[in-house]
């Protein structure tokens, strides 16, 4: 699922890794203040640091992504069309930063959820990587050069599965700690500040040093 689109075709990318590198971001938790469930743009607070790392990021030619899984829908908390303004008030607050999203993908489903249409197991929810996938396809993005951060480890696994490097921003988030090999990231950081620095500290050692 996917809220932008786009109606322009895009010129097809003759090498087959994308041109772009990106940093795929989880939402709650990681961009905003997890408030179970919630919907109402008004209460949605960014997390410390993430408009000044996400301008950063973007500054040194990340494209940003969110991918989130947004299991509210099937669970008939809100329906799907209220996401567009959660995301409308994401970019706005984003906005006076100078930031701006490339795209909003999410997952609707959930296996028990209560809503027929999306009450399924489905392969894109995380920590499955189809969201970031398509994401890459859409926007000609080369995973290896990419990384995803989120506040939980289905998050990393995500990431790692798509070919991503990834970032815990651990704050309280995760609680089980369910140990696997793609479960383990490649950083674990305090805050998104942190987390962007430690993109960006890669980034330039790997550009300087060849
Ligand atoms: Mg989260
Ligand atoms: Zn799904």
């Amino acid at each position: 699922m996917r809220l932008l689109r786009r109606n322009r075709r895009r010129p097809r990318s003759v090498h087959k890794m994308g041109r772009y590198h990106a940093v795929f971001l989880d939402k709650d938790g990681t961009l905003i203040e997890d408030v179970p469930y919630n919907v109402d743009p008004h209460k949605i607070r960014l997390m410390p640091g993430v408009a000044l790392g996400l301008r950063a990021l973007q500054d040194a030619g990340y494209r940003l992504i969110v991918v989130s899984n947004q299991s509210g829908v099937a669970r008939g908390y809100f329906a799907e069309t209220s996401l567009r303004a959660v995301f409308q008030r994401l970019q706005q607050l984003l906005a006076a930063t100078g930031v701006t999203l490339s795209d909003f993908y999410y997952c609707p489903h959930h296996p028990e959820g209560t809503v027929e249409r999306y009450a399924l197991g489905c392969h894109c929810r995380k920590p499955q990587p189809a969201l970031i996938l398509r994401a890459a396809r859409d926007h000609d993005v080369d995973l290896s050069r990419s990384w995803f951060v989120g506040d939980i480890l289905d998050d990393a696994e995500a990431g790692h599965r798509a070919g991503c490097r990834t970032i815990l921003v651990d704050v309280g988030s995760e609680t089980e700690w369910l140990d696997g090999s793609q479960r383990r990231p490649d950083y674990i950081a305090h805050n998104f500040a942190e987390a962007a620095r430690a993109i960006l500290a890669h980034h330039f050692s790997s550009s300087n040093g060849g």
